[in-house]
């Protein structure tokens, strides 16, 4: 059987759909669930894909391409012996003592280092989310509505970060730990975050070891603006960064790992940058309903 697909599917894979359920399929088809069959390329697709090369790549990618070896393995026919197959052959005619040829042993899997392949699985791409499935429940706050309810942190901005000098505000700001790294920013931001990520750690604790950060208290404009003000500049708002790496925004794709602690950060009243109509994804704020919460605590 000759199958192809037209473009790359997984990690920063064009992903178009006939060829993500081309792939779902063949996953499935070798025991590796790619999670539901639906077209659509998710951090279940990429992580089943990553599974699937780690029996036989050393550096799995979580990419197939339509010429490359991982398509190539999913497409041969089954030889058996995957980890996966239970090997239970109805054979009526074998009798006790005499075995089948045992398949040969050449291109038995180099496992690789144990944590390899879900590092590459937690910065690896996948297009951003739904707006209706990420951020449910919360709304995103403008400059206006910090201003009202904070006050400003400082009489003029630019790009550069600067300190804050609104004195009553200013009051409010604490460096400490939120577990898996330290932060300056707002105290009850700073409180909500720490929960967030004890929750993240007993629930991702693969995305909690690979926690960082870019930072928290910035005051300065958004990026790209001339006119507002960042959420930053309150220190309510917090940059991730992944085993070290920054997700770039506006290219509308996120990293695999941020998928998984989104729903977490959600809870705690995080609003997700992904969401942005410049994709931010490794940027979360506190919402409205925090932001509402905190205005009489620090004033
Ligand atoms: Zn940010």
């Amino acid at each position: 059987m000759t199958v192809t697909i037209t473009a790359s599917v997984g990690a920063s894979g064009r992903n178009l759909r006939p060829d993500v359920t081309i792939v779902q399929r063949l996953l499935a088809d070798r025991g590796v669930s790619p999670g539901r069959i639906d077209g659509q390329c998710g951090p279940h697709t990429v992580n089943a894909i990553l599974r699937f090369q780690a029996q036989f790549l050393a550096h799995p990618d979580g990419r197939v391409d339509p010429q490359g070896a991982t398509l190539r393995r999913l497409t041969a026919p089954h030889t058996g012996g995957t980890a996966h197959a239970p090997q239970t052959p109805h054979n009526p005619t074998a009798r006790p003592g005499i075995r089948p040829p045992a398949a040969p042993a050449t291109h038995a899997p180099q496992p690789p280092a144990a944590h390899a392949p879900l590092d590459a699985a937690l910065t690896a791409l996948v297009p951003r989310p739904s707006r209706d499935t990420i951020n449910q429940g919360l709304t995103a706050v403008s400059p206006a509505f910090m201003v009202q309810e904070l006050g400003n942190p400082r009489e003029s901005y630019n790009a550069d970060c600067q300190p804050m000098t609104n004195a009553t505000l200013r009051r409010f700001v604490v460096s400490d730990s939120v577990g898996p790294f330290r932060v300056t920013g707002l105290r009850p931001a700073v409180e909500s975050l720490r929960a967030a990520f004890t929750q993240i750690s007993q629930d991702q604790p693969a995305v909690y070891a690979a926690l960082g950060t870019a930072g928290m208290l910035c005051c300065r404009l958004v990026r790209g603006s001339a006119t507002a003000i960042s959420n930053h500049s309150w220190g309510t708002a917090i940059d991730l960064k992944l085993n070290g790496v920054l997700d770039r925004r506006g290219d509308s794709q996120v990293q695999t790992g941020l998928t998984l602690i989104a729903s977490i950060m959600n809870t705690h009243g995080w609003y997700w940058g992904a969401a942005f109509r410049t994709e931010d994804a490794m940027h979360f704020e506190a919402s409205r309903a925090l932001i509402s919460r905190w205005a009489p605590l620090v004033r």
